[in-house]
Protein backbone atom coordinates (compact mmCIF):
# COMPACT_ATOMS: atom_id res chain seq x y z
CA UNK A 1 0.00 0.00 0.00
CA UNK A 2 1.36 3.49 -0.92
CA UNK A 3 1.61 6.14 1.35
CA UNK A 4 2.42 9.55 1.28
CA UNK A 5 5.28 10.68 2.25
CA UNK A 6 6.82 14.70 3.08
CA UNK A 7 10.24 16.34 1.75
CA UNK A 8 10.50 18.53 4.74
CA UNK A 9 13.52 20.48 3.16
CA UNK A 10 10.89 21.48 0.53
CA UNK A 11 8.08 22.02 3.42
CA UNK A 12 6.86 25.92 4.28
CA UNK A 13 5.08 25.09 6.93
CA UNK A 14 1.68 26.58 5.90
CA UNK A 15 -0.12 23.97 7.48
CA UNK A 16 -2.11 23.20 4.81
CA UNK A 17 -2.38 19.53 4.87
CA UNK A 18 -2.30 19.60 8.67
CA UNK A 19 -5.72 21.79 8.77
CA UNK A 20 -6.92 19.14 5.73
CA UNK A 21 -6.02 15.78 7.64
CA UNK A 22 -4.95 16.33 10.75
CA UNK A 23 -4.39 12.77 11.73
CA UNK A 24 -2.66 11.75 8.60
CA UNK A 25 -0.08 14.90 9.07
CA UNK A 26 1.27 17.05 11.84
CA UNK A 27 4.24 19.77 12.34
CA UNK A 28 7.48 18.86 14.24
CA UNK A 29 9.02 21.53 16.15
CA UNK A 30 10.79 23.43 13.65
CA UNK A 31 7.39 23.74 11.66
CA UNK A 32 7.75 21.48 8.94
CA UNK A 33 5.02 18.42 8.10
CA UNK A 34 5.70 15.39 9.12
CA UNK A 35 3.07 11.62 8.10
CA UNK A 36 1.76 10.40 11.41
CA UNK A 37 -0.46 7.64 9.96
CA UNK A 38 -2.28 7.29 6.77
CA UNK A 39 -4.17 4.18 7.56
CA UNK A 40 -7.62 4.51 6.73
CA UNK A 41 -7.59 7.57 4.66
CA UNK A 42 -8.63 7.54 1.15
CA UNK A 43 -5.77 7.66 -1.45
CA UNK A 44 -8.81 10.60 -2.67
CA UNK A 45 -7.92 12.50 0.15
CA UNK A 46 -4.50 12.41 0.10
CA UNK A 47 -4.59 13.54 -3.46
CA UNK A 48 -6.53 15.95 -2.97
CA UNK A 49 -3.80 17.17 -0.09
CA UNK A 50 -0.88 16.92 -2.51
CA UNK A 51 -2.22 19.56 -4.96
CA UNK A 52 -3.02 21.69 -2.33
CA UNK A 53 1.17 21.69 -0.90
CA UNK A 54 1.76 25.21 -2.34
CA UNK A 55 5.39 23.93 -2.65
CA UNK A 56 4.39 20.31 -3.98
CA UNK A 57 6.34 18.43 -1.29
CA UNK A 58 4.02 15.81 -0.56
CA UNK A 59 4.54 12.48 -2.58
CA UNK A 60 3.56 8.80 -2.48
CA UNK A 61 6.21 6.18 -1.79
S1 LIG B 1 0.87 21.61 2.78
FE1 LIG B 1 2.96 21.23 2.03
S2 LIG B 1 4.10 23.07 2.54
FE2 LIG B 1 2.21 23.10 3.76
S3 LIG B 1 2.77 22.17 5.72
FE3 LIG B 1 1.97 20.53 4.39
S4 LIG B 1 3.77 19.65 3.38
FE4 LIG B 1 4.38 21.64 4.22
Amino acid sequence: MRKPKVDQTLCIGNEACVTIVPLVFKRNKEGKAYVVDSRGKDEETINYVIKQCPSQTISWV
